[in-house]
């Protein structure tokens, strides 16, 4: 059976031999004769999984000593709620810049708790661009600076950090994380769903720095407490083992590959395929992202003659091409070409947009 390219935004794809080491083991890992899935989480068998994929993801993203890394179960937009519970006294100022949807769905989880002051605010010019840094009116004593490295639904991708003063920046890397190198220490906190570069949806990776688990945050209960998840190393009550080791045979492929430099030679490779082939069409496919941060992740375009949307979906697909329909919220289509989509699946995906053009255009 050939596998198709699968462009979907999350889930999205995993690389092949992850997938088939995954199988391989299903029925019994490691000849223990039971499947890692049906052993007990506090036993020697997934302590091992669970430490080696922690040990591994430290590696690959360079995570300093002063970060606890937490795999927790849920998405990101649990992790959304809980900066806010975590690090926020009631009613304290957090800071947010929205560049794009997940921005705006990032402030809609902590509006019970907090004060939510928009420092910037790409929605009024259809979040094609980044506000400049010099424009944010960054409050003074914010509990914290939320941004999300990557828009996965607008396109849009800080393509620096930004420098904000005193209160720790927190960022949502759900949709880029290990895509390239990034110095964590800039961050007070890092988060992201795992279904997009690290693995399968139901497990998230939170990595923040210790000293900030000392904030009292506000009421709530302990298992919404990042610090104690931290003294348990993730195991205050039964995690999402599945994922875990998912995730583990997922960052080790990564690891095995070149690390996140060699990750981000190869997305800069793909994005320049698909920007490219959009910018040389002459306005059949459009791009309205700015060019300086335009997301390597996800490539949101639309056809100049949009009634041909629908056509273009059924034809890459029945071409070995999956999901490329754009979000409901903008329309069009949109590429996302994550660590697992290797180049020739973005080689791929222009050829096709080659071939489209000629006979349509
Ligand atoms: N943030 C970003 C950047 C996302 O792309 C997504 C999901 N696509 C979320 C948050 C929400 O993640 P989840 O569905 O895992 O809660």
């Amino acid at each position: 059976m050939a596998r198709a390219y699968n462009f979907s935004a999350g889930p999205a794809t995993l690389p092949e031999p992850v997938l088939r080491q995954a199988q391989a083991e299903m029925l019994d890992w490691n000849g223990v004769g039971a499947s890692i899935v049906e052993l007990s989480h506090r036993g020697a068998e997934f302590m091992d999984v669970a430490a080696q994929a922690e040990a591994d993801l430290r590696r690959l993203l360079s995570v300093p000593d002063d970060y606890a890394v937490l795999f927790l179960a849920g998405g990101a937009t649990t992790q959304q709620a809980l900066l806010a519970l975590n690090f926020a006294a009631p009613g304290q100022v957090a800071d947010y810049v929205v560049t794009g949807h997940w921005g705006r769905t990032a402030i809609r989880q902590v509006e019970p708790y907090v004060r939510v002051h928009v420092a910037a605010d790409g929605g009024p010019g259809g979040f094609r661009d980044i506000p400049p840094r010099d424009t944010w009116s960054l409050s003074a004593d914010a509990a914290y600076v939320h941004i999300t490295a990557n828009e996965t639904i607008h396109g849009v991708e800080f393509r620096d950090t930004p420098e904000v003063g005193a209160a720790p920046l927190f960022a949502d890397f759900s949709s880029s994380i290990a895509s390239e190198p990034v110095d964590v220490s800039r961050y007070g906190l890092i988060y992201a769903g795992a279904q997009k570069n690290l693995g399968p949806v139901g497990i998230s990776v939170v990595i923040v720095r210790r000293e900030l688990l000392q904030r009292e945050g506000q009421p709530r209960a302990d298992i919404f407490t990042y610090a104690s998840h931290a003294a348990r190393d993730s195991m205050l009550n039964t995690p999402p083992t599945w994922n875990w080791y998912l995730l583990g045979l997922t960052v080790k492929w990564m690891l095995d590959e070149g690390g996140v430099e060699e990750f981000a030679r190869r997305n800069a490779a793909k994005a320049g395929l698909v920007y490219g082939a959009i910018d040389a069409s002459g306005g059949f496919y459009r791009n309205e992202v700015a060019p300086a941060v335009r997301s390597r992740m996800n490539i949101p375009f639309f056809l100049s003659d949009e009634t041909l949307t629908a056509r273009f979906v059924a034809e890459s697909k029945a071409a070995g091409l999956l999901a490329l329909k754009g979000h409901k919220a903008v329309g069009g289509l949109r590429a996302s070409l994550y660590n697992a989509m290797p180049v020739a699946g973005a080689q791929a995906l222009v050829d096709f947009m080659h071939d489209f053009q000629q006979r349509h255009g």
